[in-house]
C-alpha cells in the first residue's frame, strides 16, 4: 500500500530524513515514535508530498507520489496528479484546522462537493454518516468555536474521511488536547483502525501505539532506529535507544 525507498529529505544542509524505507501494508495501523525533531512530520509530509523528497521515492498503491517513473529514473509530475494521489491520502494534524466560518457538517462537505464535484445531497448524506461515525451527529449544525477540543478534532477526522481516502496519515492528533479528551479521539481512531483503514500515526500515546499498531517505528534524527512489533519496540524494547526513549515517555 505505501512503500518508501531510501528517502532522504535535506532542508539547506541539514538532512532530516536519511535513508527512509519500509513498507506499509492495506489494512495495517504503523505507529511513529520518536523524540522532538526526529523526522516524524516531515516524512508523513513527504507521503502526500506536501513536501518533496531530496530522493529517494513513495509510492502509494503502487502508484509513485508526485513522480513519474522513466527507465531508472523518477520525475517530478505536478498538479493533476498530486491533486489526484492526494484525495486519496486524509491528513489529520495536531491543530484542528477546521474552517471557522462553517459549521461541522459543510466543514466535512467542502472537500467532496467543492473538489471531487459530487452532488450535495449525497455529500451531506456521506457526512451525517461520517459524523454518526465519530459520535457527533447531533452536533452536524455547531461552528467549530462551539465544540470542544476533542469534538473539533473528531470532525477533521470525519473530514478527512469524507474524500473516501485508502490511507489515514495522523501527526499527533491529540498533543493539543486536555488530557481528559484524548481518549474520545484515541477512540475513533481505534475504531478506524478496526475497520480495516491503512493507517500512519505519529504519536507520543504509547499505550494507543502497543493497542493499536501493527508495527512501531522508532525515529531518531532522522533515521529508523528499529521497527518492529509494539512487543519488540514498546513493551520489550530490544533497541537500547528505543528503550530509553520508551521509559521517557511513559
Ligand atoms: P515533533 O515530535 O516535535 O513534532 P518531528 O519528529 O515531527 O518532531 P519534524 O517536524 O519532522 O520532527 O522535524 C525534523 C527536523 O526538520 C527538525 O530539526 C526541524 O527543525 C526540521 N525542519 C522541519 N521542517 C523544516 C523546514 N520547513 N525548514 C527547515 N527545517 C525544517
Ligand atoms: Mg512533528
Amino acid at each position: 500500500m505505501v512503500v518508501a525507498h531510501r528517502v532522504h529529505k535535506q532542508f539547506g544542509h541539514v538532512e532530516v530524513l536519511k535513508d527512509v524505507s519500509f513498507t506499509v501494508r492495506r489494512g495495517e495501523v504503523l505507529c511513529l515514535i520518536g523524540p522532538s525533531g526526529s523526522g516524524k512530520s516531515t516524512l508523513l509530509r513527504c507521503i502526500n508530498h506536501l513536501e518533496a523528497p531530496t530522493s529517494g521515492w513513495i509510492s502509494i498503491n503502487g502508484e509513485y507520489m508526485g513522480y513519474r517513473r522513466r527507465g531508472l529514473h523518477l520525475h517530478e509530475q505536478r498538479t493533476a496528479d498530486i491533486c489526484r494521489l492526494r484525495s486519496r491520502v486524509g491528513l489529520v494534524f495536531q491543530a484542528f484546522n477546521l474552517f471557522p466560518h462553517m459549521t461541522a457538517l459543510a466543514n466535512i462537505m467542502e472537500a467532496p462537493v467543492g473538489v471531487k464535484g459530487d452532488r450535495k445531497q449525497d455529500a451531506e448524506r456521506h457526512a451525517m454518516e461520517l459524523l454518526d461515525r465519530v459520535g457527533l451527529a447531533e452536533k452536524a449544525k455547531r461552528h467549530p468555536k462551539q465544540l470542544s477540543g476533542g469534538e473539533q478534532q473528531r470532525v477533521a477526522i470525519a473530514r478527512a474521511l469524507a474524500m473516501r481516502p485508502d490511507l489515514m496519515l495522523f501527526d499527533e492528533p491529540t498533543s493539543a488536547l486536555d488530557p481528559e479528551l484524548v481518549g474520545e479521539v484515541l477512540d475513533v481512531m481505534r475504531d478506524l483502525a478496526r475497520d480495516g483503514m491503512t493507517m500512519m500515526v505519529a504519536t507520543h500515546e504509547m499505550g494507543f501505539a502497543a493497542d493499536v499498531a501493527d508495527s512501531v517505528m522508532f525515529m531518531e534524527h532522522g533515521s529508523i532506529v528499529d521497527v518492529g512489533t509494539p512487543d519488540e519496540i514498546l513493551i520489550n524494547p530490544r533497541n537500547e535507544r528505543a528503550r530509553r526513549f520508551v521509559n521517557n515517555v511513559s
